[in-house]
């Protein structure tokens, strides 16, 4: 996989051998330095399961509290 790298300033893109080139450091930023991009394919990302739960209320846990008597 090929590493990209990003200015932390301006965000601009860089690929490997052109951060090296210029010293992983920004042409556009002065005293910028180039961060690894990590970035993973797009095939990878798209809908994480979550580990978000719904919680179904339980009807039997639901009483009804008027009784028969009441009626
Ligand atoms: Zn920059």
């Amino acid at each position: 996989m090929a590493v990209k790298y990003s200015c932390a300033k301006c965000n601009r893109k860089f690929v490997d051998w052109g951060a090296e080139k210029l010293g992983f450091s920004c042409p556009d930023c002065e005293d910028s330095t180039l961060e690894i991009v990590n970035f993973e394919p797009a095939a990878k990302v798209k809908s994480k399961p979550t580990l978000k739960r719904v919680v179904a209320p339980k009807s039997d846990a639901i009483e009804p509290e008027i009784s028969a008597e009441d009626l």
